[in-house]
């Protein structure tokens, strides 16, 4: 299954990489974040401050440390500014950027939160939107197993909105590679 939708937290993932939804300064923060860097342990932190920042839509690779998983990813997602000021490309940029570092460093299996939908204020139904057409585009070409991992209660109501607006559509269902678990 190439691309599924799992709610979980993400630091509990056993995939090859975890993808953070970083700032640009690389040095920590809050929400999904903190959870990596907590989870991780400092030499978390310690690896960062080497990486020099991060920008908007960019990505870096850093070790896995206490996580199940080998590496993490670090992504910068935009700021939500009104959605005219290049959100949406900056926001397919992260994914595909973290995507491509993935492949790079031979990882199989990669787990994304929802980026920039959380203290960066994106539309949770665009954001899952654009992660979802972003990295099934990807998976066209590419071998590779994606999770895209959501936490929160109210985004998990938008993936099922979204779901039911599919289903309703094909009259299929979810057939498309995608799935809830
Ligand atoms: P951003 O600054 O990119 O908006 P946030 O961390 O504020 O990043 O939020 C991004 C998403 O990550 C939100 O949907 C939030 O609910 C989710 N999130 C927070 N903690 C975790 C976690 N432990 N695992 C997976 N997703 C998480």
């Amino acid at each position: 299954m190439p691309l599924q939708i799992v709610r979980k937290d993400i630091t509990t993932m056993k995939v090859d990489a975890i993808v953070n939804a970083a700032n640009e300064s690389l040095l920590g923060g809050g929400g999904v974040d903190g959870a990596i860097h907590r989870a991780a342990g400092p030499q978390l932190l310690a690896e960062c401050r080497k990486l020099g920042g991060c920008r908007t839509g960019q990505a870096k690779i850093t070790g896995g440390y206490h996580l199940p998983a080998r590496y993490v990813i670090h992504t910068v997602g935009p700021v939500w500014r009104g959605g005219s000021h290049g959100e949406r490309e900056l926001l397919v940029s992260a994914y595909r950027n973290a995507l491509e570092l993935a492949v790079s460093h031979d990882c199989h299996t990669v787990a994304f939160p929802l980026i920039s939908s959380g203290v960066y204020g994106y539309p949770k139904e665009q954001a899952l939107k654009v992660a979802v057409e972003t990295i099934e585009a990807f998976l066209q070409k590419h071998e590779l197993t994606v999770f895209l991992v959501i936490f929160d209660r109210a985004s998990w109501a938008v993936v099922e909105e979204l779901f039911a607006d599919i289903a309703s559509c094909t009259g299929e269902g979810h057939t498309d590679g995608r799935e809830k678990q």
